[in-house]
């Protein structure tokens, strides 16, 4: 990638802290955003604030000098990326009740302790046989890159982690165990750390400001392969620069990183393909799914955006 195509800002962050009123607060974002070049998704609750958007490079230094000015979101870390594109489809500021979906209360004051990219890398450096580093993304995110030598829990959503720690639990001594745990931006972390906690966990470290801050501090190292990120982009080095590919088609295992969403639009599963076989099976995940009654067209591109079906119902409903 050249630099004169880097042309946008990713952001991510998120914040907790109590907003009184979080309805007033998506209203306060989207007169912000108007006529602003930037694209996002991001969700407010009672307990913070939770965000990623693309921007150009005016829009994003506009949008954090204003959210800092905010003496409730003065702390506020930006992590950065770029890209030659936006990375998300419209400007979207929603109320949630959770910032991450879990259905279950945490206590900010039971995470697991900080520790900064630096530290982590000496971590992994010095791990011994009580130590795991764990992995809390779901099974599609670390199946085109994680730490070296990371458990990797067979989750396809969040919501099944809590089944998860209880049967860690039985494996593992939870008093003696030194659980280092990571994700893509730190927030999920927030959650699931008070949740390993609460199972009895005693030692548990979170990697602070995730995998995108690990990758754009401490660079490649000890991690192989690529980040998966809940927008257009799908799957980023996670230092900008490294191309490694760890993960293979599911139609014929040569090695790729691309993903598709199955053309079928009543499954639309996210899976890994290579390019011919993508173009062979018309964008389906199996053969059963090259039979169904709605699929959509398939379209050849190098590395298809997402399709988010929670958009498609959505627009379908509102048309
Ligand atoms: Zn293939
Ligand atoms: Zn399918």
């Amino acid at each position: 990638m050249s630099d004169q195509n880097r042309s946008y800002e990713v952001l991510a962050y998120y914040y907790f802290t109590h907003i009184e009123d979080p309805h007033a607060e998506v209203l306060r974002h989207k007169e912000f955003l108007e006529n602003k070049d930037i694209q996002c998704r991001v969700y407010i609750s009672e307990e913070g604030i939770n965000g990623q958007m693309s921007a150009s490079p005016e829009a994003s230094r506009a949008y954090q000098a204003w959210l800092k000015s905010d003496p409730r979101f003065k702390d506020v870390v930006f992590k950065v990326h770029h890209h030659h594109d936006h990375a998300f489809p419209r400007a979207t500021v929603k109320y949630r009740k959770q910032l991450a979906a879990l259905d279950a209360r945490f206590d900010i004051a039971m995470t697991g302790e900080h520790v900064s990219p630096e530290q982590w890398k000496q971590m992994l450096e010095q791990k011994d046989e009580k130590t795991i580093i764990l992995d809390v993304r779901n099974d599609y995110e670390w199946e085109i890159g994680h730490f070296e030598g990371a458990e990797l829990p067979q989750l396809e959503t969040f919501r099944e982690f809590p089944e998860y720690a209880r049967k860690l639990k039985e494996e593992r001594d939870p008093k003696e165990t030194k659980v280092m745990m990571y994700c893509t931006g730190g927030i999920r972390c927030e959650i699931l750390s008070a949740l390993m906690k609460k199972e009895g966990f005693e030692n548990i470290f979170q990697l602070d400001g995730g995998v995108i801050n690990y990758g754009l501090k401490e660079g490649h190292d000890k991690w192989c392969g690529k980040l998966f990120v809940f927008d257009d982009r799908l799957a980023v080095p996670i230092d900008e620069k490294t191309d490694e590919v760890i993960s293979s088609c599911r139609h014929c295992g040569v090695s790729s990183d691309v993903y598709y969403n199955c053309a079928n639009m009543d499954c639309n599963e996210l899976f890994l393909s290579c390019p011919s076989c993508a173009e062979k099976m018309k964008g389906c995940c199996c053969n059963e799914c090259t039979g169904a009654a709605r699929l959509r067209p398939y379209e050849k591109k190098d590395r298809p955006k997402p399709f988010r079906r929670s958009h498609y119902y959505h627009d379908s409903k509102a048309s």
